[in-house]
């Protein structure tokens, strides 16, 4: 019998907590950078597991030193969202919070990350209960905040890398809308990196109707727009990937009034790290020289924020994934996730540890299903067979170098 074999003889166990408690956090969600109540469940389950546990940055790790071998982290994205949850579930969430502007929002897990705190947890318990089956240390990592950015910098921020083993690889899943019970891997980009980017332009203000006196920024923000648009159809070379997007313009109050600054927020996606470091230096260069044409007479300012790096799979690493995965779920259950254009911040786990990683999806459609997709308050995974593929992928991926079995 394999260590595989060997360690998931024990699903229909956790199986019998896992779906309950899947539903209990499905029903309970918690908005990024307030997941204390789900913190707290994880962490009371690690310890039954007998796990060391280390709370980092609002998130929890689980340690498993288990003998001499490599490391491997697996990580678990554990917020929820701003959407209220319309899929008429008897475990549907009915929680809601107050907005910004006072309103009432609703509050559900509709990226799915209820199923990979589940999963995780499940094959937390049964490496734990097969110790004899493989040997090396397994880190269970869950984290905050994933849908602002935020969580993956706050755990590094408060020391990350000095408090747990440094692992030699590491591993994070996404249920997504392809089918149930399949695992979709990739290699190379798989996310693509986003940033956004508040541009302020500077003018002089002046009456409208003297616009001699004036530099109008209007007019040099909608210069700055169009010009913008050079940057992927003339400066990016065909077939690499680019998304530059100016979502909002905004300047002035009246008609007659020329204002004496605008501010732009531009959103960008890419696949490639020299191909984002050309976008984002273009948008520079092309805003300063505008500023320049017009006569502007103050430098403009360029503001960084919800920044998501490229999450780019180690090839060597989805490759004897993929066919570890091959090898336990079979051909057919294994397909090629492609490229996602949604954005991830897993990455700057292991890019600050310095390690390779492989990151992979879940399918949570069953047959007969409607497909929605993540974000939609509609998005309902079917509880099986995702938690038990969810559970056997970070089972397989992990004893793909920790269990001996050669793939
Ligand atoms: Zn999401
Ligand atoms: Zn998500």
């Amino acid at each position: 019998m394999s260590a595989t074999e060997n360690v998931l003889a024990g699903i229909a166990r956790t199986r019998a907590w896992q779906e309950p408690l899947y539903q209990q956090f499905h029903a309970h969600p918690e908005l990024s950078g307030q997941e204390g109540q789900t913190v707290a469940e994880i962490t009371r389950r690690l310890t039954d597991f007998g796990y060391a546990l280390q709370s980092v940055g609002g998130g929890v790790v689980g340690v498993l030193a288990n003998g001499p071998g490599p490391t491997v982290l697996t990580r678990a994205d554990i917020d929820a969202l701003p959407v209220t949850e319309l899929t008429g579930l008897p475990y549907a969430s009915t929680v809601t919070a107050t907005d910004e502007s006072g309103g009432t929002v609703g509050i559900s897990h509709a990226c799915g990350h209820d199923v990979h705190i589940t999963c995780l947890l499940g094959a937390a318990q049964l490496l734990a209960d097969h110790r004899d089956a493989w040997s090396g240390t397994f880190v269970a990592l869950f984290q905050p905040a994933e849908e602002t950015a935020a969580g993956s910098r706050a755990m590094l921020d408060d020391g990350l890398t000095e408090r747990v083993p440094r692992p030699d690889v590491a591993f994070a899943q996404h249920v997504l809308s392809h089918a149930a019970g399949s695992v979709g891997t990739h290699p190379g980009p798989v996310l693509s990196a986003g940033d956004s980017v508040r541009v302020t332009v500077f003018g002089k203000g002046s009456h409208g109707s003297m616009p001699h006196l004036s530099v109008d920024p209007v007019v040099l923000a909608a210069s700055i727009v169009l010009r913008l648009q050079t940057i992927v159809a003339r400066e990016t070379q065909p077939g690499e990937f680019a998304v530059v997007t100016v979502g909002s313009s905004v300047a002035g109050t009246k008609s007659n009034i020329i204002p004496d600054r605008a501010v732009l927020l531009v959103n960008v996606r890419t696949y490639d790290e020299q191909v984002r470091k050309h976008v984002l230096a273009g948008i520079e260069r092309i805003v300063r020289a505008e500023c320049e044409a017009s006569g502007s007479p103050q430098e403009p300012t360029f503001e960084y924020y919800d920044q998501y790096p490229l999450t780019d799979n180690d090839p060597t690493v989805t490759d004897r994934v993929t066919r570890a995965f091959r090898a336990h779920f079979g051909d057919e259950r294994v397909v090629d996730l492609g490229r996602v254009t949604a954005s991830e911040d897993f990455s700057r786990i292991p890019d600050a540890f310095g390690i390779p990683y492989s990151y992979w999806g879940v399918g949570g459609t069953a047959p007969g299903q409607p497909s929605y997709p993540n974000h939609s308050p509609y998005f309902a995974p079917a509880i099986q067979p995702t938690l038990d593929a969810g559970t056997e992928a970070i089972v397989v991926a992990t004893l793909a170098y920790l269990g001996g079995d050669q793939p």
